[in-house]
């Protein structure tokens, strides 16, 4: 079968929601639902580690925390071991970041492969499947829902250590979807930025996780302070510390600050990996620091959930 064949029946698979239920109609789509979370289970047993990015608002780098954290792990021992899907349907950039928009998800007989780009990483975004630059997604919360299943249910991402997944700000549909599907996701980290706004809606997305009962990694604190390149005199543009704050007051780890580095934003749009090209910065060291408080955070987690296993 051929490729655009393929993604086109992907798409089309995932725009055909019943406008004229029928009973026979709505038993074949509890079928359908029913086997590709049969195949979910059976694909995502083989990545051992998922962990979500989160953000109560949009525009505070979690797209950017979601491909430099991958970055990071890659190039910590997991090179070729790691996935990164972009669930942001309506605003998909992990590719650009990665630096792979002009790759393609390649059609197969057991699925769809996810494009590869620095250091092995597997990569599927919604950016693949759209015709052009300019060709947004205006659907409803069921269509997207569809997809986000069929993205897990599709995607062949093989063995894997780690599966980052970067979700769409807020608290709604979409995050709720995967959070649903991946009962077994190992925890998320929540960026923000400092300002007191930013701190309302953390508070939200805090919320959503223990409701779901998925663990909390951390919360991250982004854009935090600018230091000027001329002067060296740092300037609070974002206010300062929220993020520490607001993960004291809710007892959540904080996984530390990433100051406004006009580097990460060029890279991002260049495509270039920021922490392989400023492995010094301030914000590469607060990324490789992240892969030890994640592999220790799992580390206890596990211990956490083998003790449970033996009280049972
Ligand atoms: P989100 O996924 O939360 O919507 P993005 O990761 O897309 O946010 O980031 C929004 C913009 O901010 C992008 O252009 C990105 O390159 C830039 N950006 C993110 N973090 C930083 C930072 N620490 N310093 C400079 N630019 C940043």
């Amino acid at each position: 079968m051929s490729e655009k064949k393929n993604q086109n029946d992907f798409k089309r698979k995932t725009a055909t929601i019943e406008t004229t239920a029928t009973p026979q109609k709505n038993q074949e789509h509890t079928n359908e639902r029913e086997k590709q979370n049969q195949q979910i289970k059976k694909r995502m047993k083989k990545i051992k580690h998922k962990i979500a990015i989160i953000s109560g608002k949009g525009g505070v780098g979690k797209s950017t925390v979601a491909a430099n954290l991958a970055m990071a792990f890659a190039t910590r021992g997991y090179e070729k071991r790691v996935g990164v899907l972009d669930a942001d349907i309506t605003g998909p950039c992990i590719p650009k970041i990665l630096g792979v928009r002009d790759k393609k998800l390649q059609a197969g007989p057991p699925g769809l492969f996810p494009a590869v780009g620095p250091f092995g990483i597997k990569v599927a975004s919604m950016d693949y499947l759209l015709p052009t630059d300019e060709s947004p997604v205006i659907w409803r919360g069921p269509l997207k829902m569809r997809l986000i299943q069929q993205f897990l249910s599709d995607i062949v991402w093989g063995d894997l250590d780690f599966l980052f997944i970067d979700l769409p700000p807020g608290t709604g549909d979409e995050p709720l979807s995967i959070m649903q599907l991946l009962p077994e996701m190992d925890g998320v980290v929540i960026v923000t930025i400092p300002s007191e706004v930013s701190q309302i809606v953390v508070k939200k997305a805090v919320t959503f996780s223990r409701k779901l009962k998925i663990p909390i990694i951390g919360i991250l604190e982004n854009m935090s302070g600018f230091v000027c390149p001329h002067c060296r005199e740092q300037t609070e543009i974002f206010q300062k510390g929220g993020g520490e704050k607001i993960a004291k007051d809710l007892v959540v780890p904080f996984l530390g600050k990433i100051p406004i580095d006009p580097k990460i934003c060029q890279d991002s749009d260049k495509g270039t990996p920021f922490i392989i090209k400023h492995p010094n910065s301030v914000a590469s060291k607060v990324f490789m620091n992240m892969v030890k408080k994640i592999e220790v955070f799992l580390l206890k987690h596990n211990q956490n959930e083998i003790v449970e296993s033996v009280k049972q």
